[in-house]
């Protein structure tokens, strides 16, 4: 699986290196859209959703199926994606992106830590004065 995959913009063939597929010639990765989320959640440690935003280019061809895909922003980053497959990231792109993750958690997963450090303050200053 995921052996004949071909880079969608210089349609040679892709490597896989990890969760992600490279094309050792123009640096781009290819990551299926779940393994995508998978590596954003870690990196945020909690759950993200992706607002992906439809954006007007000239549409590349799917890694593994051809066909053309969507052009789409996410957060400041441009990338290429096939619902069906993956996202295509050009060289830079994913670091980018990883950079971004903290805008795409989800509402409910606000994360309580302020919460949390003024309880332990609260009660640090509870036994400091006891
Ligand atoms: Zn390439
Ligand atoms: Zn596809």
């Amino acid at each position: 699986m995921g052996n004949d995959l071909s880079c969608p913009v210089c349609d040679a063939p892709l490597q896989e290196a990890g969760t992600t597929s490279r094309c050792l010639l123009c640096e781009g990765a290819w990551v299926a859209e779940e393994a995508l989320v998978a590596i954003l959640e870690q990196r945020a440690s909690t759950l993200v959703e992706l607002p992906w935003e439809a954006r007007q280019d000239k549409p590349r061809p799917c890694a593994e199926c051809k066909a053309e895909m969507q052009t789409v922003n996410l957060g400041s980053v441009a990338l290429d994606r096939c619902e069906q497959h993956g996202v295509w990231f050009d060289m830079n792109e994913l670091t980018q992106l990883l950079k971004q993750v903290k805008r795409f958690k989800t509402a409910d997963h606000v994360e309580p830590e302020e919460h949390r450090e003024s309880l332990l303050h609260r009660l640090a200053k509870l036994f400091a004065s006891g």
